[in-house]
C-alpha cells in the first residue's frame, strides 16, 4: 500500500469568539483552505475554555445557513441547538449534531441552560462539510447523534481508540448519514504507539490535531495544527508523542466551484445573491421544502 503523502501542515488561522460561548480557533478555513479539504469546509475548535457559572445565556442567537452542514462535536460540556426546520436538542460529551442546512434554515448555538448555570469547561468542535451541487437545495435536516450509538473500536497494541461518527473504519459503520462518501474519525491516541490507518485512494485527508502531538513522515503536527495529506496513496502511518486527541477527516472531493460569504456556502456568486435576498425576505423563517 502506498503512502498519503504529507503536504502541508498548517497553524490556525483566526482565533476569534463566535457570539459570546464559543472561544474558538479556525483549523480548517473556508478562505484558506476548503478547495484543499472538499469535501469539507471549515473546522472551529472551542478550546478547552474555562465559564463561570452565569444566569445569562451564551452562545449565537438565530442565524441563517443555506448550501452545506454543520456538524458539532462535543468533548467538554453541553450546547443546545434550536432551528426554524422544528428541531432542537442538547448534547454533552461525546455526542454530535449534524445540521443540514441544504435550502435554508436559522438556528441558535447556546450553552445548555444546565451547564450554563452549574459553569465548567467547554470543548467542542464545529466542522462544515459542504453538500455537492444537487443536494443545497434539499430541505433541512437535523440529526442527533448520542455517543452511545458512535461506535468505539479499541485500536491494536494498546494505541487508542477511533469513534466512527460517520463512513466506516475497518468495515463498522458510523450512524450518520452523509450526502457523499466521507468518514469522520474522533481519535484518541496514546503516547508513543504507532498506528496505520488506510483510507480509499483520490480521497482527501486531513488530520486536525486539538490535544497532543502526532508524528507523520518524521514531522511534528502540534495541538492546533492541521496537517493535509495528498490525494493519492491509501496509508498514514502516525506516531503520537503524546497523549493526543485528533479528527482525522477523509472524503471524496467534490471538485465542484465554491462560492462563500457568510453562513451561505453554494457554487456560484448568483446564488449567494439569491441566498442573501432570500434570508432578506425572511424565508428561512418556516420550515423549507
Ligand atoms: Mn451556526
Amino acid at each position: 500500500m502506498s503512502q498519503k503523502q504529507l503536504t502541508r501542515i498548517l497553524p490556525s488561522a483566526s482565533t476569534h469568539w463566535v457570539g459570546d460561548g464559543f472561544p474558538v480557533r479556525t483549523l480548517v478555513s473556508i478562505a484558506r483552505d476548503a478547495v484543499q479539504a472538499s469535501p469539507f469546509l471549515m473546522l472551529d475548535y472551542a478550546g478547552p475554555h474555562r465559564f463561570a457559572p452565569s444566569d445569562a445565556p451564551r452562545g449565537v442567537g438565530m442565524h441563517p445557513h443555506r448550501g452545506f452542514e454543520t456538524v458539532t462535536i462535543v468533548y467538554q460540556g453541553e450546547v443546545a441547538h434550536r432551528d426554524t426546520a422544528g428541531n432542537s436538542g442538547v448534547i454533552g460529551p461525546g455526542d454530535v449534531q449534524w445540521m443540514t442546512a441544504g435550502a435554508g434554515v436559522l438556528h441558535e448555538e447556546f450553552h445548555s441552560q444546565a451547564f450554563t448555570a452549574r459553569g465548567g469547561v467547554l470543548e467542542m468542535a464545529q466542522l462544515w462539510v459542504n453538500l455537492p451541487a444537487r443536494d443545497k437545495r434539499r430541505a433541512p435536516a437535523y440529526q442527533a447523534v448520542v455517543s452511545g450509538q458512535i461506535p468505539a473500536i479499541v485500536l491494536d497494541g494498546g494505541s487508542g481508540g477511533v469513534r466512527v461518527i460517520a463512513g466506516d473504519y475497518a468495515g463498522v459503520q458510523g450512524p450518520a448519514l452523509t450526502r457523499t462518501a466521507m468518514n469522520v474519525w474522533d481519535l484518541t491516541l496514546h503516547a508513543d504507539r504507532s498506528t496505520a490507518f488506510v483510507l480509499p485512494d483520490g480521497w482527501t485527508a486531513m488530520l486536525v490535531v486539538l490535544r497532543g502531538a502526532i508524528e507523520v513522515g518524521g514531522r511534528r503536527i502540534d495541538a492546533l495544527q492541521t496537517a493535509h495529506f495528498s490525494r493519492s496513496g491509501t496509508t498514514i502511518d502516525i506516531l503520537a508523542q503524546a497523549d493526543s486527541q485528533a479528527l482525522l477527516l477523509s472524503g471524496a472531493p467534490l471538485d465542484e466551484a465554491i462560492a462563500h460569504y457568510g453562513p451561505f456556502v453554494m457554487n456560484t456568486r448568483q446564488e449567494l445573491l439569491e441566498a442573501v435576498a432570500a434570508f432578506e425576505r425572511g424565508d428561512f423563517q418556516t420550515p423549507a421544502v
